[in-house]
């Protein structure tokens, strides 16, 4: 009998665990937590991280401190597991000891407390919805530790799912949410290879919301999200527009795809990210929700959630289909609306950000259903979800930059300054030092350290935005066009290097009324307004701790500038400037960053690491309008007044900024200054 091509051992990795039948065959396999690990700038960031929230909220916050997931009184549901999630990765990609003891102080009660019925975790949690987030901690342990309690706990409640009768409501987060289960569930199945486990994901996947009829369904569209049609409740439908859950729900079809096989479930992946785009889309990579979807216009924000669960969908996607765009996506958000909605020390988050944020109060917004705290940068805006939920999205991002072939090779998926350790061909361990200032620069130089030589294939990705890769390696230079891979398998030495030129060419993309993004590679640039930091108290935050604070930022120079470009030929009066990359790598002078050493606030001075000035001319009459930028006016927009040197830096350095700008065509200026037959 012929098979489809996703069947059979021949072709598996024989390294790492992937799909076995009857599971479809992964594109890519991830890669054990610790395999990969940052360098260079993208080891500040996740050490500033380690230095903020991350490593400190747990010693104050009494949601954790106090929580029933580690033997306390308190908060027995979603805080404490989501705060593993981000906090076992980070500890133990840096290696970091002091993390990884808090860690173990979490780890233990939750192994211990795996009861006869499967069930874990504190007595008093009667809802599913934590544990499928207390599941990832666990399987995420397990990796870095190899400690088999976790897959007994595991298995062991998955067994509970199985002979449990289902209980998947779609009024309820467990329901909404169910295929979450999924993620560990085949991590489970390549774990142990025991099929009860797929039984028990097909019946999750038969007795929860149907998201695939929902994305090619798609009711929340435009024309509903400008008929005020969308519901804006807590209930069953209104969950269906909730932006969380649709940023955690796009990977459920893919999930189950691996199980059925049935190509409808991969194209509702790519159909829902571009129903997304298409209408709520957002400069960053995000789709807005705050916290309901909410259109494209850029005074809409996107919950931090949302951002880093959409990110956490997309490393799972980009396993299971290999498909490039959802890679190019994932690098969007990562370097633009993730850094963009914390402080650059991150020990401020925000609850929504904005394309065009040109004020972060305490005031009213049009917000979808969000309350009159959401942008600011504070400790907890609006509701504590994202303060519990933010910190898994950069340390998972690392685990996901590299992953491993089905024939024995690794593959590079996100550029950033790395270090790979992997085991490749027959069992060889080998190393790749990833030396970049990526995505702030587009020279990448890959080196092989390896004992002795070992051929093996090094899968190159090549982003959709790239009109061509320089790569060099031995004495071979070649140029990648129109493909969206590069595979080199070579005998490769101790020492052997790869260089990669990726070009950073300036381009445009259209948005709301017709304005205009400006980006560069995989960096959206915005404008930089001066500005003012203002410390405020904000009544339920009564337990600040050192550097915990909650940040008001005010505008303290022009921001209404239509930007003055040529589409054409975008560079074209633009200068560009790379400047060395700081402690904090999205920052930008004039943030306020916490001493540690001296325990107070200091303002930075230090440039962003990419500046680009350009000229644009004030439109007085786009204004303030409940309390945010107005609606960029409708481009090309007549110019009026005379053109101004500004400044632009990288979306996820500018805590205030313009991103989506009304346009004033320079030919269209030119022909005007023409003087009249
Ligand atoms: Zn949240």
């Amino acid at each position: 009998m012929l098979l489809s091509s996703g069947c059979g051992k021949k072709n598996m990795n024989i390294n790492y665990k992937s799909n076995p039948e009857p599971l479809l065959k992964n594109a890519y396999i991830k890669l054990p937590l610790g395999a990969v690990r940052p360098k260079g700038w993208l080891q500040s960031q996740l050490e500033a991280q380690a230095e903020g929230l991350t490593g400190n909220i747990d010693d104050f916050w009494p949601d954790l401190v106090n929580s029933s997931w580690h033997g306390g009184t308190g908060e027995a549901w979603e805080r404490g597991p989501y705060f593993l999630d981000g906090l076992i990765p980070l500890a133990f990609i840096l290696n970091d000891e002091r993390l990884i003891k808090k860690v173990k102080k979490w780890i233990e009660p939750i192994l211990a407390s795996s009861s006869d019925t499967g069930w874990y975790g504190p007595a008093k949690n009667k809802d599913r919805w934590p544990l499928a987030v207390a599941n990832k901690a666990l399987m995420q342990y397990y990796e870095a530790t190899g400690d088999k309690r976790a897959v007994t706990v595991l298995k062991k409640y998955f067994r509970y799912l199985h002979d449990a009768k289902p209980d998947w409501p779609d009024k309820e987060w467990r329901g909404v949410r169910a295929m979450e289960n999924a993620v560990t569930g085949y991590w489970l199945f390549r774990q142990t290879g025991e099929i009860w486990i797929l039984e028990t994901i097909e019946s999750i996947q038969k007795n929860s919301s149907d998201w695939t009829a929902y994305y090619e369904k798609f009711p929340w569209d435009s024309a509903a999200s400008a008929d005020k049609k969308i519901p804006l409740n807590w209930g069953a439908d209104g969950l269906t527009a909730h932006v969380v859950n649709n940023a955690m729900a796009i990977k459920y079809p893919g999930l189950w795809y691996q199980q059925s096989r049935d190509e409808r479930f991969k194209k509702a992946v790519f159909s829902g990210i571009d129903k997304y785009d298409h209408n709520h889309g957002q400069a960053g990579g995000r789709f807005s929700g705050d916290e309901h979807l909410a259109g494209k216009r850029p005074d809409h924000g996107s919950e931090l959630c949302s951002v880093v669960e959409y990110m956490f969908s997309l490393e799972e996607l980009y396993a299971i289909l290999g498909d490039n765009r959802l890679a190019d996506r994932l690098e969007l958000l990562t370097y633009n609306a993730l850094p963009g909605t914390t402080t650059p020390d991150m020990w401020a988050h925000q609850y929504d950000q904005q394309s065009n944020q040109v004020i972060v109060s305490a005031a009213k917004r049009d917000w979808s259903t969000n309350g009159d705290y959401s942008n600011i940068y504070g400790l907890m805006p609006d509701f504590a979800c994202c303060l519990a939920n933010m910190h898994q999205g950069w340390p998972k991002f690392v685990e996901s930059m590299w992953m491993a072939t089905n024939n024995n090779g690794l593959a590079l998926v996100s550029y950033g300054p790395s270090m790979v350790k992997a085991k490749v061909s027959k069992g060889k361990e080998v190393s790749i030092t990833e030396e970049t200032d990526y995505p702030f620069n587009g020279s990448v130089k890959l080196t092989i350290g390896t004992k002795n030589a070992v051929r093996f294939p090094i899968d190159l990705r090549v982003p959709g935005w790239a009109d061509a890769l320089t790569i060099k390696y031995k004495d071979n230079t070649v140029q990648v066009k129109g493909s969206t891979h590069y595979t080199i398998n070579e005998k490769w030495k101790n020492g052997d290097q790869i260089s990669i030129e990726i070009p950073m060419e300036m381009r445009i993309e259209r948005r709301y009324n017709n304005s205009l993004s400006l980006l560069r590679g995989p960096l959206y640039f915005s404008l930089r307004i001066d500005k003012e930091f203002k410390s405020v108290k904000i009544n339920y935050d009564n337990f600040a701790y050192k550097g915990s604070v909650d940040w008001e930022i005010y505008p303290k120079s022009a921001w209404n500038y239509g930007l003055l470009i040529d589409v054409k030929n975008v560079k074209r009066g633009l200068k560009l400037t790379e400047n060395p990359i700081g402690k904090y790598p999205f920052s930008d002078k004039g943030d306020m960053i916490w001493s540690a050493a001296s325990e107070k606030y200091i303002a930075w001075t230090q440039d962003a690491p990419v500046v680009i000035i350009a000229r644009g001319i004030k439109i007085p009459e786009w204004t303030l309008k409940n309390n945010s930028a107005d609606l960029p006016p409708v481009s090309p927009v007549k110019p009026e007044g005379d053109p101004e040197i500004i400044t632009l830096v990288p979306y996820g350095c500018a805590r205030l900024r313009i991103t989506e700008f009304p346009v004033m065509d320079v030919v269209l200026m030119e022909n005007m200054k023409k003087p009249s037959r």
